[in-house]
């Protein structure tokens, strides 16, 4: 999703937006929940890693809102600054989005406001500020093929090149999504049948989409020919008549009772309409590119992500990673909560006893008052207490599924030693990471990247452990099973398999924003 800024004062508008009755704000603006005070004061709990989207969709359900609204409560973990919904009654759309979490966002007042048997939604991590609620999703327009609404996962990587090449020839932009490009060339395509208008806008993007678009009576699903992001296809029955859903995770389904049927595959289309639903492949077949940094890091354990178990993949990783870098230990903590599937797997390969010894306080997110006296690693003390009955005098190994800057890692480290720890082996579920992302997942610069550029000591010392180690390349590999080198390893290796237009300009991006 890039945000860049950009007059269109002087430009002529191509699309009738109605925004401002569409997209109406519904509840106050909420601050996010690691809000930018808090980044701006050092207090950010963690220095992780931040997954942009979540993506839901479905067809043929009298009660549609209710249902997407129960699957995005399933994917608030991919983004909780904005939530949107967009529903067909068969003659219009109704959309409704705002700042806040998808509970928030979407009281029984509002979802009343949403009628119909069509629904999409749009769960997302954004900047703070004025243009977050314009970049909200889904985006909704009103143009020569009709009202439509798109909610899209994924970073589209020629974005900038496009847009400005849009806005020379007269397209004004609401927002700085690079969802918003989409809609633009689908307004502009000379293709009368919807489906042949999105085909030839996405066959102009480079980069990773998963992506629901919804009309007044149909549902359209696709996704980028590499796969980057996933997208599962699911199914539930209702009246003896076939629902079809759609989600960025299959734990979006099961609380909906919907039953994972396939993944939307690379390059696949997927229209849902009165006759049916009609798979077919819009892109030609190009190398599959599955981010395994959803099986590492994001995507929830009890989902199923590329046709996969991602609980399975984690544990493996875990038993991987005791494999490669054993150590003499007398206690397994996981970081909670992304690293306990990986160190379970570890205390299973080791024979050590798995403890919680770090408890995380899942209520940290709003505002909080941070007392005057300044207090040693506030923001991370906030998130995470040590519990010294089961640490004390112990030779402890800390396992976590990634090491971004550092300094969280730094700072549980320094906690584990007040708190008695004689011994702490840091293991990380993962190599290192080494460069961005630019397919949706927001990362910091290389420059902001540890491993980027330190050696693995450097790293060390720098986290104050007694040892370090990172799964390898082959152990992570291994692991998800990738036996046809069907994952992207980027941001491990470097090596991107697309090109990066205006990548320069992307970075700028994450310059600005972190
Ligand atoms: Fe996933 Fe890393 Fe590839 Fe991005 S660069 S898609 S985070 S594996």
């Amino acid at each position: 999703m890039n945000r860049h800024r950009h007059d269109h004062s002087h430009l002529l508008s191509r699309i009738t937006s109605s925004a401002t009755d569409q997209q109406l704000n519904t509840v106050p603006a909420q601050p996010p929940n690691d809000s930018t005070e808090q980044r701006e004061n050092g207090t950010t709990p963690f220095d992780g890693f931040r997954e942009e989207c979540g993506v839901f969709g479905i067809f043929g359900h009298p009660e549609a809102a209710n249902l997407a609204y129960l699957g995005l409560y399933g994917l608030q973990h991919r983004g909780q600054e904005s939530a949107g919904m967009c529903s067909s009654d068969g003659e219009k759309l109704h959309c409704r989005k705002n700042m806040g979490l998808v509970a928030e966002v979407f009281t029984k007042a509002v979802l009343k406001e949403l009628p119909g048997r069509m629904a999409i939604g749009h769960t997302r991590y954004s900047t703070a500020g004025q243009s977050a609620l314009l970049d909200a999703q889904p985006f909704f327009v009103e143009c020569s093929k009709g009202q439509i609404a798109v909610a899209h996962n994924g970073n589209l990587t020629n974005a900038i090149h496009v847009r400005h090449e849009l806005e020379m020839a007269g397209s004004i932009f609401q927002g700085t999504g690079d969802t918003e490009v989409i809609v633009h060339l689908m307004a502009r395509s000379r293709e009368r049948r919807l489906k042949h208008a999105l085909r030839e806008s996405l066959l102009r993007m480079e980069g990773a989409y998963s992506l629901a678009l919804l009309a007044k009576d149909r549902l359209i699903v696709a996704r980028d020919p590499h796969g980057f992001r996933p997208l599962a296809f699911g199914k539930l029955i209702y009246e003896g008549h076939d629902v079809y859903v759609f989600a960025s995770e299959t734990c979006a389904f099961d609380l909906i009772g919907a039953v994972y049927v396939d993944d939307v595959q690379p390059g696949e289309m997927i229209v849902a309409d009165s006759e049916g639903l009609h798979r077919e492949r819009f892109a030609p077949q190009r190398k599959s590119c599955h981010c395994v940094f959803e099986h590492v890091y994001f995507s929830r354990p009890d989902s199923i992500v590329f046709g996969r178990s991602v609980q399975e993949s984690r544990e493996l990783l875990g038993r991987q990673l005791a494999r490669e870098s054993g150590v003499e230990a007398d206690v397994i903590v996981p970081v909670p909560d992304s690293g306990v599937s990986a160190a379970i797997g570890y205390a299973a390969e080791s024979g050590i006893p798995y403890r919680m010894g770090l408890i995380r306080n899942h209520y940290v997110g709003r505002t909080f008052i941070e007392p005057k006296q300044s207090i040693r690693d506030f923001g991370v003390k906030l998130k995470l207490n040590p519990v010294r009955q089961l640490i004390e005098g112990k030779r402890v190994v800390l396992v976590d599924d990634s090491l971004v800057r550092g300094t969280t890692s730094r700072k549980i480290v320094r906690m584990m030693r007040q708190a008695g720890a004689r011994e702490i082996h840091m293991r990380i579920s993962c190599p290192p990471t080494i460069s961005p992302c630019y397919y949706g997942v927001d990362t910091p610069d290389k420059g902001e990247l540890i491993a980027g550029n330190q050696t693995l000591e450097g790293i060390r010392k720098f986290t104050e452990a007694d040892s370090l180690a990172y799964l390898s390349m082959e152990g992570l590999k291994d692991a998800v099973q990738d036996d046809g080198g069907d994952y992207c390893y980027s941001c491990y290796t470097g090596d991107y398999p697309t090109d990066l237009v205006g990548i320069e300009t992307l970075l700028g991006g994450h310059r600005e924003r972190d």
